[in-house]
């Protein structure tokens, strides 16, 4: 792709990305693993490209959200270990068999189903059996009274045929904002896995942080930490600020081009609804970015671009192609580049206006936004 030609492209610095991996893996333990989630196409950065590179820096684990997404990996040459995070239906074990994919299991028929599955196949099937400690959300229920009973069935899991238990986890609902519930949460985890030992069972690989616990909770490391957010150098929450020492580095920028400038009079309304009507003489550029590229439509009035140097306010509101920013006092020509979010423009700060959160603002950039790799350093 010549892109000098696009209208609006996410620039995808993946040395960026190799400095967050060392400053994540840095934090580590000897000896305790590091799996990139590279769900959602990594983020919105381009799983691919992104689960090369993490390959080549020698991490040795990658989580994805559903098979089609660890099917695409497997096509492209990847050959770590990938985790599916979510649910699998039994029909497609002899798939996951083939591709060599790890199975998240969330509850005793389903267990059973792969290990009867994965027997007619002739194979068996590696998966990491899910407890839910407090996200209410996939998993065996493991809080108070119901540990025995999670203990029993987990254990019944590990010892049917066909499966192999390599690992367990948990995610944490608030590892970000309250530590309290956090260790509420790790404590379950804990008393689970020594129910489990208590009969007989033990894990290689024993899981629960994400990027926020990885940052904030270094006990809770274990023998693997799963971080996605944090690769894409973006902290899960201000708290989060600076814990990694040398600072995380954003991978994606979004840039657009102005398409064209002009010089309006004051008094002149600006963009769909007519919101927005100038109060002085201006000079507008249009930029060829919209929702449907990613920019929400609750930017409108409230965000800015940098180009040539300063930052253009965004006038009125965000159409779905196109948006207007005042260029007033800027040197800017059409062809020109703007930066939507990234190393100038924080996307926290975007995420912070729309009422959002980063990962969704990265997630949100479409498909029909080319990615650029930059070339290495
Ligand atoms: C998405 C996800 C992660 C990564 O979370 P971040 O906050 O992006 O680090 C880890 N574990 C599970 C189960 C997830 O769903």
């Amino acid at each position: 792709m010549d892109f000098s030609e696009s209208r609006t492209w996410a620039e995808v610095d993946l040395n960026a990305l190799a400095h967050n991996y060392r400053a994540l893996t840095a934090m580590l333990s000897p000896g305790c693993r590091f799996l990139g989630v590279v769900k959602a196409d990594a983020y919105g950065h381009g799983a691919v490209p992104v689960a090369r590179r993490l390959e080549e820096l020698g991490c040795g684990y990658l989580a994805v959200a559903c098979l089609g997404e660890a099917a695409e990996l497997r096509q492209a040459g990847i050959s770590a270990p990938i985790l599916i995070l979510g649910r699998t239906p039994a029909e497609e074990t002899e798939r996951l068999l083939v591709l060599d994919l790890t199975q998240t299991v969330v509850d005793a028929e389903s267990a059973g189903a792969f290990s009867a599955a994965a027997r007619r196949a002739g194979g068996r099937l590696k998966v990491h059996l899910k407890a839910d400690t407090g996200m209410t959300r996939l998993g065996w229920l493991c809080a108070g009274p119901l540990l025995e009973g999670a203990a029993e069935e987990m254990a019944a899991a590990c010892a049917l045929p066909g499966l192999e238990a390599e690992g367990i986890f948990t995610h944490f609902a608030n590892a970000d904002g309250d530590e309290a519930y956090t260790m509420l949460q790790f404590t379950r985890f804990l008393d689970l896995l020594e129910a489990l030992e208590q009969r007989g069972v033990r894990f290689p690989l024993r899981h629960c942080a994400a990027s926020a616990a990885a940052l904030k909770y270094p006990c809770t490391h274990l023998d693997m930490v799963r971080p996605g957010i944090a690769l894409y150098g973006h902290y899960p929450d201000p708290s989060c600020v600076g814990l990694d020492g040398p600072g995380l580095a954003p991978v994606m920028s979004l840039k657009t081009r102005v398409m064209s400038v002009k010089t309006v009079p004051a008094g002149t309304p600006v963009s769909y609804g007519c919101t927005r009507v100038l109060e002085r003489e201006s000079d507008l550029a249009v930029l060829a970015v919209g929702y449907a590229d990613g920019l929400p439509r609750l930017a409108s009035d409230r965000w800015q671009a940098a180009l040539a140097g300063g930052r253009a306010p965004i006038l009125g509101r965000v159409c779905m192609d196109m948006c207007m920013a005042d260029v007033t006092g800027l040197d800017v020509r059409p062809g020109d580049e703007a930066e939507v979010f990234g190393r100038t423009l924080p996307a926290e700060e975007l995420a912070a206006l729309a009422g959002t959160i980063s990962y969704e603002i990265l997630c949100g950039v479409s498909r029909r936004v080319p990615r650029v790799y930059l070339a290495r350093a």
